[in-house]
């Protein structure tokens, strides 16, 4: 492989093959190199003025061929500024995925970003918003009917509820209990899953007790025994 310099400063490397060909045939590489064949008769100080002079197209190929290979996920990068998310108490590395489905996924073990504009940070931020807020609201409605289902095995019947998630300043968590309401901040989605069902628990008693009473207490203790194991890791985070 060898390397020319444009006047400009710009580069063109090109693998060279001696073939019978008829004179010099050229392609531009994924890799960003120009393969170039030609037949002996041809010099090396021929070839490389026949690649300056067609300079530009080559480096209009190469820009082709970087984007279709970004189209089709083979170029891959780590979130430039979105670093990693915070969800249900792991740390989740950010991969952005180049194409044009614009949303995010949270995996097992990682937050996918399918987008064109990667390196739009505020962008990409809002992307994974979304996806938290969606898969959050998914496991609320999840640990409701745990909830639920443990109270009525209980013998207790919880009345119709509509769960809502809020970005609240300085609460976890609230109960209407007149009017079948419970908000729970978006922010325990930091927290591991246990500590979110801590907050249900916690909301849910309200139904039965209304104040902070040892009766209030001993009932969610019943009911969800490791109550203050998950619920003190929200300790002073307000
Ligand atoms: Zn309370």
């Amino acid at each position: 492989m060898k390397t020319i310099t444009l006047p400009d400063g710009r580069e063109i490397t090109y693998e060279l093959t001696r073939k019978r060909v008829r004179n010099i045939n050229f392609r531009a590489k994924e890799n960003g190199v120009v393969a170039v064949s030609a037949n002996s008769r041809v010099s090396v100080r021929e070839i490389e003025e026949f690649l300056i002079q067609r300079a530009e197209f080559f480096f209009k190929a190469f820009e082709r061929l970087k984007k279709r290979a970004e189209e089709s996920g083979l170029s891959e990068t780590i979130a430039p500024n979105a670093q990693s998310v915070r969800w249900l108490g792991q740390d989740f590395p950010v991969r952005v995925i180049p194409n044009s489905r614009e949303c995010a996924v949270i995996d097992e073990n990682e937050v996918r970003v399918f987008t064109r504009r990667g390196d739009e940070a505020e962008y990409v931020t809002a992307l994974i918003k979304t996806a938290r807020e969606r898969r959050f609201r998914a496991l609320c409605g999840e640990l409701d009917s745990e909830v639920r289902g443990e109270l009525e095995k209980r013998g207790f019947s919880p009345p119709p509820t509509v769960i809502t998630i809020k970005d609240m300043k300085s609460r976890w968590g609230s109960c209407s209990y007149t009017r079948g309401h419970i908000s729970l901040n978006i922010r325990l989605a930091a927290y591991p899953r246990s500590t979110v069902l801590s907050v249900l628990w916690h909301e849910y008693a309200h139904y039965w007790h209304h104040d902070h009473s040892e009766r209030f207490y001993a009932f969610l203790l019943e009911m969800f025994p490791e109550y203050r194991k998950w619920n003190n890791l929200l300790k002073n985070n307000f």
